[in-house]
């Protein structure tokens, strides 16, 4: 695609969905790739807002007629990023960001180098235990052999790391976010020298002011 992939990955507990619909709230011109899984649908979750939501009849369709960029099982489930979300993009002129696990994102990798990754770390062990029990909980489950099953998960993610760009550790996220904007903007200067983007116009702009400031 002609805009940017970012890549976003991080263990559950590490706080990412609150950091990336901040990201979006602050950071023009990024489009999100609304993933398909066969999980049920959480809380206030709407289909075609967080995910598509479909059986595993109609993946396993999709995967057979080569539908998806990346897909991969989850705890159970299957997630998948469709080709389609990469031609949107690219035909809207804006760059893509893909919340996918590590698994997605080596698949990712592998096929399109380019792509710009980001981990999300938890800031300690035990941040990220707590926030996975409390999201169990929130979740009305409180079975321990599944928090097991994330925390477990969870470190083996980390494990994967330094396989990305970029590592963030959530610890404050007001500061976790402004480094992720500042990321999006550095690569949208790498990549598009001199090319007007919502970036670089408000750049151009400052500039000019600064230069014409005695
Ligand atoms: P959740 O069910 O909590 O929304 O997501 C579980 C995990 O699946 C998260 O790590 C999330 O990043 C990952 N995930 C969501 N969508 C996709 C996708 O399209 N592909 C892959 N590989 N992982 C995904």
């Amino acid at each position: 695609m002609a805009g940017i992939l970012f890549i976003i990955s991080a263990p559950s507990g590490s706080g990412k969905s609150t950091l990336v619909s901040q990201l979006r709230s602050l950071v023009d011109g990024l489009e999100f790739s609304v993933s398909t899984t066969t999980r049920k649908p959480r809380g206030s979750e709407q289909e075609g807002r967080e995910y598509h939501f479909t059986s595993r009849e109609e993946f396993e369709r999709q995967v057979e007629a080569d539908e998806f960029l990346e897909h991969a099982e989850v705890f159970g489930n299957y997630y998948g990023t469709a080709r389609r979300a990469l031609t949107e993009a690219e035909r809207n002129g804006k760059d893509l960001l893909l919340d996918i696990d590590v698994q997605g994102a080596g698949q990712v990798r592998g096929k399109m180098p380019e792509a710009v990754s980001i981990f999300v770390m938890p800031p300690t062990p035990e941040v990220l235990e707590t926030r996975l029990r409390n999201r169990s909980r929130a979740e009305g489950s409180v079975d321990e052999a599944v928090i097991q099953r994330r925390l477990d998960k969870a470190k083996h993610e980390i494990e994967n790391y330094r396989d990305y760009s970029y590592i963030l550790v959530n610890d404050v996220l007001d500061h976790a976010v402004e480094q992720l904007a500042a990321i999006v903007a550095a690569e949208r200067q790498r990549h598009h020298p001199g090319v007007t983007t919502p970036d670089s116009e408000r750049l151009t702009k400052l500039a000019e002011e600064c230069r014409q400031t005695k």
